[in-house]
């Protein structure tokens, strides 16, 4: 991936992540790691190269079929947490669900039974800044996962986050994993990324290391 002005932020990497898979991506600031995600997650083409989801070659879609694909297969997480301020909990849930075609009077129900699975049913209503950093990551998260996405992208889900919120999130992420989602996260915590059974490690834009550390569940 060669972006405008020249900056080559990845090259030569190949990668398969299978279903059901969670793992971490680790790596100095600088080496690739969000470029990565959002090659993978579609939010950006690659320079050269193939993307393949579901063994689908992504660049052989028309911008609708990608985006509806994005819409219904992936959820991302980020570490600011993107919600609207003026939005309430489950409105920024629901508009998980615009480009997913899900009709406007089915939102609602969907976006409340995601807060309910993230713990946070008590909280629909209240607007981001009446939730707490922890809380309002398990929002985003609600909202990634509302369309029942096959695949998660989570860049840094825990980096503006205290310790104990950094680890009810990294609990729901592994819970979602468990229950069959193929999760990916970029992490720069050590200990995150040592308790992951895949490891990734990028340097200058290459994958410099591939640990699988335990056997998936
Ligand atoms: P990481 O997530 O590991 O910190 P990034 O993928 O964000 O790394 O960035 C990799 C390299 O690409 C860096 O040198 C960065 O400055 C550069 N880069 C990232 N995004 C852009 C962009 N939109 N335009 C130009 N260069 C970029």
């Amino acid at each position: 991936m060669v972006y405008p002005g020249g900056v080559t932020a990845l090259a030569g990497v190949s990668l398969d992540v299978d279903a059901g898979e969670l793992v971490a991506i680790v790596g100095p600031s600088g080496s690739g790691k969000s470029t990565l995600l959002n090659i993978a997650g579609t939010l950006d083409r690659p320079t050269t190269g193939t993307v393949r989801i579901a063994g689908r070659d992504v660049a052989t879609l028309r911008d609708r079929h990608l985006s509806a694909l994005r819409a219904r297969e992936i959820g991302f997480v980020f570490q600011q947490f993107h919600l609207a301020d003026g939005l309430s909990a489950a409105e920024n849930v629901a508009t998980g669900l615009l480009y997913a075609g899900v009709p406007r009077r089915h939102r609602r129900e969907r976006a409340l039974h995601a807060l309910d699975r993230v713990g946070l049913a008590h909280r629909s209503s209240h607007r981001p800044q009446q939730l707490s950093g922890g809380e309002r990551q398990r929002v985003a998260i609600a909202r990634a996962l509302v369309n029942r996405p096959s695949l998660v992208l989570a860049d840094e889900p825990t980096g503006a986050l205290d310790s104990a919120n950094g680890h009810a999130v990294l609990e729901l992420l592994r819970r979602l994993n468990e229950e069959g989602t193929t999760i990916a996260l970029i992490t720069h915590d050590r200990d995150i990324a040592a308790s992951m059974p895949r490891r990734i490690e990028m340097r200058d834009g290459r994958v410099v290391r591939d640990e699988v550390t335990a056997a998936p569940a």
